[in-house]
């Protein structure tokens, strides 16, 4: 098994973060998650490591100034190089620009935006001094059209879109490719907790939503994770600057 390009994955305790985590470890890939949940970072850990992969996990809250660029030091202090950054960590809140508290704009802000910022500038110079590397943000399509009751959420995502663009044209002569993907309804802890917040029950709005999609069906992390894993490999060589929206069609009908 290849154990040397080393791979940064936030948010790896769940969902999307997670799917992708063990997709790559179990291509090869030496994997830190990084993730406030200390818990689920430990049974991943464990899952990667009874799979014969290599994994080691980081409990930080990347909503907090400073975390990132310790959990950055820390990955390559310990594994000398960081080849791949996929930065997946959010969170969700339902409201209205209205409805909006300061504290909720600050909180999605920070989790889904900046700390996507905080990453990337601690990772850029390591992958510039080792003559380049991968950054794949995980935005949303709700950063390219919005939603209901959706209104921090959808200013976070729509900036890490052009933060990924921004980033992909200062750093490509670098080596750096960065790309963003933009997931619509992946079934995760965070897609039924986005419904449960406007009152939707996710049994019975998911197979709406999955009607509402040319595939019939909503994704699934793996989904997710298999075009995390072709923009990190080799054959993306070509792809920066990207935005792959990936929701089965319904953005297509928009
Ligand atoms: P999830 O809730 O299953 O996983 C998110 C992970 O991020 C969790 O493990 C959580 O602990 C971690 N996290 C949250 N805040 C953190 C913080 N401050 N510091 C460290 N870790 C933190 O959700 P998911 O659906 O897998 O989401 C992954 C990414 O995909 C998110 O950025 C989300 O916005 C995006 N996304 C998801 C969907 C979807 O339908 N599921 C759609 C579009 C975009």
């Amino acid at each position: 098994m290849n154990t040397q390009r080393v791979t940064m994955v936030t948010g790896a305790a769940s969902g999307i973060g997670c799917a992708t985590a063990v997709r790559l470890a179990s291509r090869g890939d030496t994997v830190i998650g990084v993730d406030r949940n200390g818990e689920g970072l430990d049974e991943l850990v464990a899952r990667i490591a009874s799979a014969g992969g290599v994994a080691h996990g980081i409990t930080a809250d990347l909503s907090v100034s400073g975390s990132a660029k310790a959990a950055v030091d820390d990955a390559v202090s310990r594994y000398g190089r960081l080849d791949v950054l996929v930065s997946g960590a959010g969170i969700t809140r339902r409201h209205t620009v209205v409805d909006t508290t300061d504290a909720e704009w600050d909180e999605v802000i920070a989790t889904n935006l900046t700390a996507g910022f905080w990453l990337a500038r601690a990772a850029v110079p390591v992958m510039q001094e080792q003559g380049g590397g991968v950054i794949i943000i995980v935005a949303s399509v709700w950063g390219i059209v919005a939603g209901p009751a959706v209104a921090a959420y959808a200013a976070a995502k729509g900036g890490l879109v052009n933060l990924a663009r921004a980033m992909a044209i200062d750093h490509g002569p670098d080596g750096i490719r960065v790309n963003a993907v933009c997931p619509g309804d992946v079934d995760t802890p965070l897609m039924r907790l986005e419904m449960s917040l406007v009152g939707d029950d996710p049994e019975a709005t998911i197979p709406s939503s999955a009607q509402g999609r040319p595939i019939g069906r909503i994704g699934q992390p793996e989904d997710v994770a298999a075009a995390i894993e072709f923009l990190a490999s080799d054959d993306a060589g070509y792809i920066t600057g990207a935005t792959l929206i990936m929701d089965g069609g319904w953005h297509a009908g928009g």
